[in-house]
């Protein structure tokens, strides 16, 4: 049996979440497909092939596909599935589109937010925001994964002598309803949060859009991604990508540093398996504390500002 991979990219790169999910399923102990599904991944592909532990990757190259659409993508996932025992996505918002497409199409279900691999058809998920942990025994024929790429790491992954065969697919562009009509794109120099190692938070406590430099300019110090609660963004102090949480990303930097957010358990969802977490709230019974490795009992814009001075 085989594992599929839906890699996904920028064109030119394989991003970090595909990478973990190659870390996850390598758990798996099974040959590992990779396909990349693009426009001019002929360059992205023979990279791809000197990454360690992938067999064989397979290329549909198409116009079309310069922005891929699940839409387009699941029908020929899907006749694929009679080669593969698994196929696996990053718990993305790629993945999350994609995955319940194939499944429906192949008569399966999928199964979201993988976090341990237990055996090649049982599994750990989180279940009430993250509050209760399940164990899922599946037996479907072919096993639809997203995988939360907090709960693992992708390996170390030293180019290979040994080139992994590239495969190119010759198959038809199904008929989609769906048209590219334009994709507006937020520029930031900044890491992006979902694979930053340090993240800084700011939550309502900011109190503004203006406010919010005071922890961009931490942010920057310390080389940090910005995240924020969700107070904050239906506050309209930050952009609702940047959301941490249950209904926002799910993240586990090295160092999350929460700035004025009570720690509510849907922000807890997005946030509580980082490695260590500090938090700055100037009151003392706030639920944050339970969580944080570290805690400051101060007002913000005296602790920040200070911090970012001493930094
Ligand atoms: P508050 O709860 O208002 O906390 C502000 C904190 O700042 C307080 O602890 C206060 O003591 C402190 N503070 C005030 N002034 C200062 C100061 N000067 N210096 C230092 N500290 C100060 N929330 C998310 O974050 N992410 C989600 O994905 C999410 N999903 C949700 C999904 C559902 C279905 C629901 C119902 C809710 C969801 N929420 C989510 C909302 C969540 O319940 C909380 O309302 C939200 O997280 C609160 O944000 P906050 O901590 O910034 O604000």
């Amino acid at each position: 049996m085989k594992t599929l991979i839906i890699a996904e990219h920028n064109q030119h790169a394989l991003k970090a979440a595909t990478l973990v999910t190659l870390g996850a399923a390598q758990q798996l102990g099974q040959p590992i497909d990779l396909l990349i599904a693009g426009h001019e991944i002929s360059e992205l592909s023979q990279d791809a092939a000197t990454i360690a532990g992938i067999d064989r990757v397979l290329t549909w190259d198409h116009a079309m596909l310069a922005i891929p659409f699940s839409e387009t993508l699941a029908p020929v996932i899907a006749n694929l599935r009679s080669q593969y025992s698994h196929i696996l996505l990053a718990s993305s918002s790629f993945g999350k589109d994609l995955a319940p497409r194939i499944a429906a199409l192949c008569g399966v279900n999928a199964l979201s937010d993988v976090i341990e691999i237990i055996s090649p058809n049982q599994y750990k998920r989180p279940i009430y925001a993250g509050n209760a942990i399940a164990t899922v025994k599946n037996s479907a024929s072919c096993q639809i994964l997203t995988i939360r790429t907090s709960a693992f790491s992708a390996p170390t992954h030293e180019p290979t002598a040994s080139l992994a065969q590239v495969h190119a697919l010759s198959v038809e562009l199904p008929h989609s309803p769906v048209r590219f009509v334009k994709q507006t794109l937020s520029e930031s120099s900044r890491p992006e949060l979902n694979s930053a190692e340090i993240i800084v938070s700011g939550g309502r406590a900011v109190g503004s859009e203006a406010n919010f430099s005071v922890i961009y300019d931490l942010a920057d110090k310390l080389g940090a991604a910005v995240g924020a609660s969700r107070a904050a963004v239906d506050a309209g102090y930050i952009a609702n990508d940047l959301q941490v949480g249950q209904t926002g990303q799910v993240v586990a930097p090295s160092l999350y540093l929460a700035v004025g957010i009570s720690g509510a358990i849907q922000h807890l969802a997005g946030m509580k398996d980082s490695k260590v977490i500090v938090a700055i709230n100037n009151d003392p019974e706030a639920p944050i504390f339970s969580v944080a490795d570290y805690g400051l009992v101060a007002d913000l814009f005296d602790a920040i500002p200070a911090m970012t001075a001493r930094l």
